[in-house]
């Protein structure tokens, strides 16, 4: 791990239904790991990654739901002190993009509005039974006042990005409100 000092610490959670690439996005994210047959993050809590944001040294701490949604209950405490999400969907199933609603709802139940959330569509490389558009995604973004990026954890596309995206927005308002 890098071991400069840090200047800030962000805690990020990873949302949305079972098997749409949670664990993925953050192995290829930590790691650069994908897992094809993934359940080997069970267990796993969180994983850390430092980025450089506008020359200040900022460790991402990104909890990983680890299963726990199949029971349809995510706990508070995974929620605790969350001050960004990635609620993410899979642009190849329909039902988990109708589940970002839900997400949203619960999101806000245990973080009011404060959590820096983007809207991630993963698994773009399965283009050719895609059932949710690009236009979609960006829509129901908008409507809800969230950030929007498409990824691909199996072939990297934008997988930082979207980490990256998160980090840097929890930065600007966390240094608007120091100043
Ligand atoms: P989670 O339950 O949301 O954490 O999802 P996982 O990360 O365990 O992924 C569920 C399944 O989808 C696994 O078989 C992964 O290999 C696969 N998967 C994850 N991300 C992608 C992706 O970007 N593209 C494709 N084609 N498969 C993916």
């Amino acid at each position: 791990m890098d071991q400069r000092p840090q200047d800030y610490l962000f805690k990020v959670v990873l949302i949305g239904d079972s098997a749409v690439g949670k664990s993925n996005l953050l192995s290829r994210f930590a790691r650069d790991q994908f897992h094809p047959n993934s359940k080997s993050t069970i267990g796993v809590e969180f994983q850390t990654k430092t980025l450089d944001v506008e020359g200040k040294v900022i460790r991402a701490q990104v909890w990983d739901t680890a299963g726990q949604e199949r029971f349809k209950a995510v706990t508070a405490a995974y929620y605790r002190g969350a001050v960004g999400a990635l609620l993410v969907y899979d642009v190849s199933r329909r039902q988990t993009f109708d589940s970002v609603g839900r997400w949203l709802e619960e999101l806000h139940t245990h973080c009011n509005m404060n959590a820096v959330t983007v809207l991630v569509g993963n698994k773009t490389d399965l283009e050719d039974t895609r059932e949710v558009s690009t236009a979609e995604g960006r829509i129901l973004a908008e409507a809800q006042g969230l950030f929007f990026m498409e990824t691909s954890a199996l072939d990297s596309s934008n997988v930082t990005a979207a980490f990256q995206t998160v980090v840097e927005e929890i930065y600007h308002i966390v240094s608007r409100k120091a100043s």
